[in-house]
């Protein structure tokens, strides 16, 4: 059975380039970095080639990048950063709509006796800007809004948001910009944002690499302590090879932008309009006038999510659904619930993501067996059955 990949928020294919490039670090060039011998100088140049590249992606320089271990870490260094260099403010602003990277990371901070602001968002996904800037105050350590959604795409105004807050009294502005990276136009040269994270595995690079972007001159603490690796602002050994993947990466994901931008944005629209076109009770989420352009969040009344992806699995499909497995009960995302998509439809919502691996032919096989898939769901479905009774009405 041929597999139509579309869950490339969640992670993507290695590319062959990629991996080219990576598989002689694992083999030949095995010197650790630290090392004072020729291995370990070997080892240093494509380390610093790597840092270049993803600046260059960035519009940074290579001494703003940091390397990290994950999306996760970064975030998660990026905050205890701001915090740590401002220890007299202990107030931090983030959305409801936050990967959970952000979102447990804030909720634990409130724990420890910081003060969080939960900013709304509206029913396209975007971010409520007069509560936010409302929110800002001398008090405020920590801004954190990511750029792009997970799960709807919507894309968020970032740089004009760090410009706003820190106008008003806010010290550190900091964007996960994990979904965005590679896929819509960065430049830090000209912008007020602070720190910037972002994920190797997003980008078709390997899992268990990301990125720092931390601009000149912001006051940083190490959230890793130990060795004097990445100039004392992240112990631990490099994952070298996953980190010259990075690079090669993001030298990549610059050459493709204009075609996710167009090919892949095309498809997905194709996708979009074909699905709505054929299956009734259907809608889109998200800012539809501005979201990336690889993602689709689209909700199906009356059906389980969880069911469309076995039965689109049967047919080699792989998306994702809009719900998290909470303590035995299926709850919708919390991106969903903030925005007020209704439960019957919350339930049965479905992100595909697409990446420049997607082609015309797994458009046209979700085209042709998802309006199946729905229509034989709904003739289960008991919810299905009462709104339809209710309009015969
Ligand atoms: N932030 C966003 C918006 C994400 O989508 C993800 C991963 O899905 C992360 C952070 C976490 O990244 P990682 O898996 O590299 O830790």
């Amino acid at each position: 059975m041929r597999t139509v990949y579309l869950d490339n928020n969640a992670t993507t294919r290695v590319a062959d380039e990629v991996l080219d490039e990576m598989i002689p670090c694992l083999r030949d060039v095995y010197g650790n970095p630290s090392s004072m011998h020729h291995k370990g100088a070997e080892a240093g140049e494509p380390l610093n080639r790597a840092r270049e590249r993803v600046a260059r992606l960035l519009g940074a320089q290579p001494e703003e990048i940091l390397f990290t271990s994950c999306g996760t870490e970064s975030d998660s260094t990026a905050i205890n950063a701001a915090l740590a260099a401002h220890p007299d403010k202990k107030h931090i602003i983030t959305t409801m709509v936050e990967h959970p990277a952000v979102l447990t990371y804030c909720e634990d901070l409130e724990k420890k006796g910081y003060r969080t602001t939960f900013v709304p968002v509206d029913r396209q996904g975007r971010v409520d800007l007069n509560a936010l800037y409302a929110a800002v105050s001398e008090e405020t350590a920590v801004v954190s809004i990511m750029w792009a959604n997970n799960e709807t795409g919507t894309i968020f105004p970032v740089e004009e948001i760090a410009k706003k807050v820190k106008s008003l009294g806010a010290a550190v502005f900091h964007t996960d910009a994990v979904q965005a990276v590679g896929k819509i136009d960065i430049n830090m040269a000209d912008s007020a944002i602070d720190m910037l994270s972002l994920s190797g595995h997003k980008l078709h690079a390997p899992k268990g690499v990301g990125a720092l972007y931390i601009r000149k001159g912001t006051k940083f603490a190490p959230f890793l302590m130990g060795g004097h690796q990445e100039k004392g602002r992240r112990a631990g050994t490099e994952n070298h090879s996953s980190i010259v993947a990075l690079g090669r990466a993001c030298e990549l994901a610059a050459e493709k932008m204009e075609e996710e931008n167009t090919r892949v944005k095309a498809l997905r629209d194709r996708l979009e309009k074909g699905l709505l076109d054929t299956i009734p009770n259907s809608f889109v989420n998200g800012d539809l006038d501005n979201r990336l352009p690889n993602t689709c969040s689209i909700s199906f009344e009356y059906v389980e999510g969880e069911a469309i992806l076995l039965m689109m699995n049967e047919f080699g499909i792989c998306a994702s659904s809009g719900s998290a497995c909470t303590s035995g009960s299926l709850e919708p995302s919390h991106v969903l619930r903030a925005m007020g998509i209704p439960f019957t439809a919350a339930h049965g919502t479905i992100r595909f993501s697409l990446s420049i691996d997607n082609t015309d032919e797994d458009i046209d096989t979700v085209l042709k067996c998802l309006p199946g898939i729905i229509h034989t769901l709904r003739q289960m479905s008991p919810f299905w059955a009462e709104a339809m009774a209710a309009n015969a009405e």
